[in-house]
């Protein structure tokens, strides 16, 4: 396995592996084509990301930092780094597996056993098995250590019941990292653990929601005496709470930074070459607008390369994540108005072929930027306590046992 923290290449070797990226994503990343369907549930998009993974481990591409033993390329963050920054230029092709790849192989990598990494990292790299992230329940959002969901041990197995939700793409994964209360006489961030969940399982039950934007990408999951493997609890007992805030920060990481190593401003290019096509590029206000997107974007990327660079140095990933995230929220909110200014009437009522519906579902699944991965305000809420430095929220219940609280449908003593 090669060194990933201190291995430095030389400028020859750095352009070599440039240029069989570059090779390789002008034969492969060519755009996802869906032939007008709407891909309801997400299922023909993921298999073409699934088919993209499969073509990246026979180039000996995937998984770049991971050790080969149990998967990876076993290479380099630089490597990792010249693979963004090349990848950055074409069309993004594993959106579907962003929960499987940026959020589950680390926290798998990180915290699993040496027996759970051999069994599932190396697939979860190639993307035979599609992982999900289990932590929201009805009653567990931002607050997600109020969760509900419990693991009692029985033998040599674990036991579980409770519901989460908003589980993306439950219906096409394999398996799924759970949270879960395993002692509730434990105050509430204490006496969590984290489990691996294999979806096929007849106790998991999988309930699609429908969208603003038509699809159903996400989905409620419910478990009814699931029995899962005493080993496949991952990390120690009791200590999920730890576990999930690190996938909590990976997840930051993953949807604040993207996917591209460099400076990028894809969503205001395309909309200046609609106002360009329109003729509403010459309206004073829709300049200033999309000037303002355009420095989002770049101001965007720049915070994403410096915590790219923090990883790359080693470190975990810190709140740097939450400013990614939030200018991510912001960028979207713009790019809605802006759309809706730009394309006007057509992206409520568009000519079949013109590729206005595009802008509409851009303008309604805009919302779920400043919900999914964490609100807005909890985003906040980080930058302003670890960042800032600013005085914690009060909190209330940090000693009471979980089982004493007023939580969820729990009615406390
Ligand atoms: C597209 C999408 C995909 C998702 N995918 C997943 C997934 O795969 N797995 C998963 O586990 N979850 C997933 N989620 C759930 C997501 O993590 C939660 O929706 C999010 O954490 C917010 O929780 P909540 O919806 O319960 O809202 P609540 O926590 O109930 O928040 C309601 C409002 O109160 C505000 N608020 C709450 N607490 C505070 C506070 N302390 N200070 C200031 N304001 C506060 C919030 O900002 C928000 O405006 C997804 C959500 C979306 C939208």
């Amino acid at each position: 396995m090669a060194d990933t923290e201190t291995t430095d290449l030389t400028d020859a070797e750095a352009e070599e592996f440039r240029a069989r990226c570059r090779a390789f994503l002008e034969e492969h990343a060519t755009g996802i084509h869906l032939d007008g369907d709407a891909d309801v549930g997400g299922a023909k998009r993921m298999a073409k990301g699934k088919q993209f993974q499969a073509a990246l481990v026979e180039a000996g591409l995937a998984g770049l930092t991971y050790p080969t033993e149990f998967g990876g390329a076993g290479l380099t963050k630089q490597h990792d780094k010249i693979w963004r920054e090349e990848q950055g230029k074409f069309p993004y092709m594993t959106f579907e597996l962003i929960i499987s790849h940026g959020m589950c192989l680390p926290v798998l990598n990180d915290f699993g056993s040496d027996a759970q990494k051999e069994r599932f990292m190396a697939k979860n790299i190639s993307a035979e098995e599609v992982w999900c992230q289990m932590f929201s329940e009805p009653g567990a959002g931002s607050d997600v250590a109020s969760l509900q969901t419990r693991a009692e041990l029985d033998g040599d197995e674990w036991i579980i019941n409770g519901q989460k939700v908003w589980t993306t793409l439950a219906h096409l994964c394999d398996y799924g990292i759970l949270i879960a209360r395993t002692d509730p006489d434990q105050p509430k961030h204490k006496g969590i653990s984290m489990f691996i969940v294999d979806m096929r399982d007849p106790a998991v039950e999988i309930r699609p929601i429908h969208q603003i934007d038509g699809g159903q990408h996400f989905n409620e999951v419910f478990f009814t005496d699931l029995r899962i493997p005493k080993d496949w609890q991952v990390g120690p007992y009791n200590e999920g709470w730890r576990l999930a805030t690190a996938m909590l920060m990976y997840e930051r990481v993953a949807i604040g930074t993207g996917g591209s190593g460099g400076v990028t401003h894809d969503t205001a290019d395309r909309l200046i070459d609609v106002a360009t096509k329109n003729g509403t590029i010459t309206d004073a206000n829709i300049r200033q607008e999309l000037m303002k997107l355009y420095s989002s974007e770049v101001t965007k990327s720049l915070v994403s390369m410096r915590t790219r660079a923090e990883l790359k140095a080693g470190r975990a990933p810190g709140p740097g994540g939450s400013l990614g995230k939030l200018f991510g929220a912001n960028i979207a909110r713009q790019t809605r108005s802006l759309a809706l200014q730009i394309v006007g009437p057509g992206s409520v009522a568009w000519v079949e072929g013109s590729g206005d519906e595009k802008w509409s579902k851009t303008a309604l699944s805009s919302f779920q930027s400043s919900i999914a991965g964490g609100t807005d305000e909890i985003q906040k809420n980080i930058i302003g306590e670890r960042v800032l430095g600013l005085p914690r929220e009060p909190s209330v219940d940090r000693g009471v046992p979980f089982k004493d609280l007023k939580v969820g449908t729990q009615k406390g003593d």
